[in-house]
């Protein structure tokens, strides 16, 4: 059995990931669940998968956790502080590593178990979009394995090649035919709605998404197409695009997960209900069929497949984010902490919808491209970037 860490286990991604668990309970030991604050969340999941070791990245809730557990029968260890998470994690105990904590905060420990060489399902894709070239040299280097969970990237890797999907970071697309990568998005909530009502969109109809449930950032995301434009990043870091073989197009029934072109001009689809657990049990297989527990499509049943292309009026972010993404690390570093800030603040009620956007350009603007040499110098300027963005909204943004 392979030992498992699953980072993030209390969100949506853990959830997803510990019902594939429940239905292949021979696959994977269960070695280490991490999450922030969901001490009774977590104490639930000690109860019923009984990992080695826990991790609370919150100080209180390790302690209340640790209490729980004292007064428990189980023996899972609490792990100190960040710096026992990372070791672990680096550690002969783990062999492969559920990476899902939301945002930046995940990019430490995801990037210590790809130094450590370790088979990385990858949901986390904040940690790709601040690090995108240093992430992929990291996993060269230490031979660690990529297996894309993000449904989009799942359903790419699924349509290459063998030779593609084991060249995951530098892949030689045009060698293997292929012509286009082809990211699909449903355009979330609002695709329908009048644009000059959107500064009227609460958080609660943001995070109502039509087709996919998710954890509350993603759903915003999501909703702005925020999602799409990281995961257009996220694209051009693992399977190594030029801007001319990376296209999104809208597809609202999220039924295609997303496309290959090949040159010959047959388009290889992924298609499926729209479940987390369909990519997440094909990684855990290791390209196996195995149980998901997710019913079969229902072709009869399912609405007509439309496709558009998108507008950038009405979606800004997936515009800034792909101007971002050809700018280098140091603009979609900035692009993703400056947009952590404004989805926080907008689901605060601090600031409305349309200035989410508003907020990612001004913060980008403040500063001039540089070239970016370390992940501690990524993270000075996700801190530089974060700052600044909450200066804003101080300034000039209050709703
Ligand atoms: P979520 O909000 O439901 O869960 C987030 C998890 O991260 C929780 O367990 C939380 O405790 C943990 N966490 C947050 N900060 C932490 C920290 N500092 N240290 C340790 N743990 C921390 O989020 P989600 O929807 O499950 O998304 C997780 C990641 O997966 C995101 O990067 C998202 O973009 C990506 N993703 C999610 C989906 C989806 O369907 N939910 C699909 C594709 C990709
Ligand atoms: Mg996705």
């Amino acid at each position: 059995m392979k030992k498992l860490a699953i980072l993030g286990a209390t969100g949506s991604i853990g959830a997803s990931t510990l019902s594939v668990c429940r239905f292949n309970p021979d696959l994977y030991d269960i070695t280490l669940l991490a999450a922030s604050v969901s001490v009774d969340k977590m104490f639930e999941l000690c109860l019923e998968f009984k990992p080695t070791y826990v991790s609370m990245s919150d100080q209180h809730a390790r302690l209340a956790l640790f209490h729980l557990l004292q007064n428990s029968q189980l023996s899972c260890q609490v792990l100190d502080d960040e710096a026992s998470l990372l070791q672990l994690l680096a550690s002969d105990e783990i062999d492969s590593v559920m990476a899902a904590i939301v945002g930046g905060a995940g990019l430490k420990s995801t990037l210590a178990a790809v130094q450590s060489g370790k088979e990385i399902f990858l949901a986390n894709k904040e940690a790709l979009v601040m690090s995108g070239a240093l992430f992929v040299e990291a996993a060269s280097r230490s031979g660690a394995k990529l297996w894309p969970v993000d449904s989009e990237h799942n359903a790419i890797f699924q349509a290459l090649s063998p030779t593609l999907q084991q060249t995951i970071g530098v892949c030689d697309l045009p060698a293997e035919g292929v012509s286009k990568i082809l990211l699909t998005g449903s355009g979330g909530p609002f695709l329908e709605r009048e644009l000059d009502t959107f500064s009227l969109i609460t958080p609660a109809q943001a995070v109502n998404h039509p087709n996919w449930s998710m954890g509350q950032k993603i759903s915003v995301d999501s909703a702005t197409m925020m999602n799409k434009g990281l995961e257009y990043i996220e694209a051009r870091w693992l399977f190594n695009t030029s801007a001319e073989q990376l296209q999104v197009i809208i597809h609202p029934q999220s039924v295609i997960h997303s496309m290959v072109q090949y040159k010959d001009g047959s388009v290889i689809a992924q298609i499926g209900n729209p479940d987390m657990r369909v990519p997440i049990a094909y990684v855990m297989g290791g390209k196996a069929r195995i149980d998901s527990g997710v019913p079969p499509f229902d072709f009869f049943s399912s609405k007509d497949f439309s496709f558009a292309e998108p507008d950038y009026n009405r979606y800004p972010c997936l515009k800034l984010a792909i101007d971002a993404c050809y700018e280098g690390q140091h603009a979609t570093t900035r692009l993703n902490a400056a947009n952590e800030v404004a989805v926080e603040a907008f689901l605060e009620n601090k600031i409305k919808f349309t200035q989410i956007p508003q907020l990612i350009e001004q913060v980008l603007n403040l500063s001039g491209n540089q070239q970016v040499e370390s992940i501690d110098h990524l993270f000075e300027i996700d801190a530089e970037a974060k700052l600044q963005a909450m200066k804003l909204i101080k300034r000039d943004f209050l709703c």
